[in-house]
């Protein structure tokens, strides 16, 4: 019998399902503080033994197991490798601004996506990840740091908008007030380009962040680097984020990883302005972030010099246009953007290769 995933409920839910297993009521807000703390079933303290044990056997928390910990010397960001009941792994990262401390998150076991210069979809993707695996990240690693956590990115492993349903309900949980009450605005959500989704979303009227990893100005260059492109191209991109922008009055991050030799001339860079320019004609809609492409051993692309990424910059902001250069963090434990990767147990890299 599969277990019921009660992680995944909020709060009115879970007393709903506690009364259907014949517990009262109040039980549920018990549990559902634990959860919020990272503490799986047998740790409930307050519950009786014969109770936890019921819930053990029944449901499922979402909470993983920290496989790895690695913190960088540099800098005190932290990257987790985490392991759900099945064996499959994805690593999340906590990271120290001076205005609080933020978490990167995966949605996926692997991704499909395809991305040239991404390590985390080199082996595909194995499956989605539940509402409660999501949150599960953040309730694990904020009970392992002791301190609670401001804000979110979903820029880990995986398509967030490719598993959409499961991403939709997590903000719900992870915003709401019983529960972790992170708001809405501290939260980013990065997709590729998945244009039937990003119009769903803006229908959510979330208070988030969402960023487009865009990496190309033109549609040639962005089908080589993204496969996604080929089915929504620019055009089809940018004017459902100009709608989305319109909607939600929520100002827009576009991702651009420069990686030399293919997307970071001074060509790239007036095209891209004049780009932005044609969909976006108020400088408040947009933030550019640029991101250094970081190594990743596939693939094989490399970062320019800094005068060229700062020359690149410049051009953005000359035109007007609102662009910052990404800080690297963790840059000795690989947990910067596109370096995550799924992991691996003996026991699942004993099954993938036997
Ligand atoms: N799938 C989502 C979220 C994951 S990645 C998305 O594509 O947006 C978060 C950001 O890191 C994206 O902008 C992604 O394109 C970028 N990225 C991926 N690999 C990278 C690399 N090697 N160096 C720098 N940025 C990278």
């Amino acid at each position: 019998m599969a277990k019921t995933d009660i992680g995944s409920l909020s709060l009115a839910e879970l007393e709903s399902y506690i009364q259907s297993i014949g517990e009262s009521r109040f039980r549920a807000k018990q549990i559902y503080e634990w959860l919020c703390r990272g503490v799986d079933f047998d740790g409930m303290s307050n519950l009786s033994k014969a109770l936890r044990e019921k819930l053990a056997e029944t449901c499922y928390s979402g909470i993983p197991e920290i496989e790895r910990k690695l913190v960088s010397a540099v800098d005190g960001t932290v990257k987790y490798l985490f392991r759900f009941p099945d064996g499959e792994c994805v690593e999340s990262v906590v990271m120290y601004y001076k205005h609080g401390t933020t978490i990167c998150i995966s949605s996926q076991v692997g991704c499909r996506m395809g991305c040239r210069f991404c390590a985390s979809t080199i082996g595909g993707k194995v499956r989605d990840l539940a509402p409660s695996e999501m949150l599960g990240q953040i309730v694990r690693a904020q009970r392992d740091i002791g301190e609670r956590i401001d804000g979110i990115v979903m820029m880990g492993i995986g398509e967030p908008l490719d598993n959409y349903k499961n991403t939709v309900k997590f903000l719900k949980l992870v915003t709401s007030p019983d529960g972790l009450n992170i708001g809405a605005r501290h939260i980013s959500v990065s997709t590729s380009g998945v244009v039937e989704k990003i119009r769903e979303l803006e229908k959510e009227d979330f208070q988030i962040t969402l960023s487009i990893s865009l990496h190309a100005s033109n549609d040639e260059r962005r089908s080589a680097l993204m496969p996604v492109n080929r089915k929504w191209g620019i055009d089809e991109l940018l004017s459902a984020v100009k709608h989305y922008f319109d909607a939600t009055g929520r100002r827009v991050s576009i991702e651009y990883t420069l990686i030399a030799g293919q997307n970071d001339s001074e060509a790239d860079a007036k095209e891209l302005c004049a780009l932005l320019r044609r969909y976006f004609s108020r400088s408040d809609a947009l933030h550019v972030n640029l991101i250094p492409v970081n190594p990743v051993r596939e693939s094989g692309f490399s970062q320019g010099d800094r005068r060229s990424i700062e020359h690149f910059q410049k051009i953005l902001t000359d035109a007007g246009l609102t662009a910052t250069i990404r800080r690297t963090l963790g840059p000795d434990i690989n947990a910067s953007c596109g370096q995550l990767r799924r992991g691996q147990t003996a026991k699942s890299a004993a099954q993938e290769n036997p």
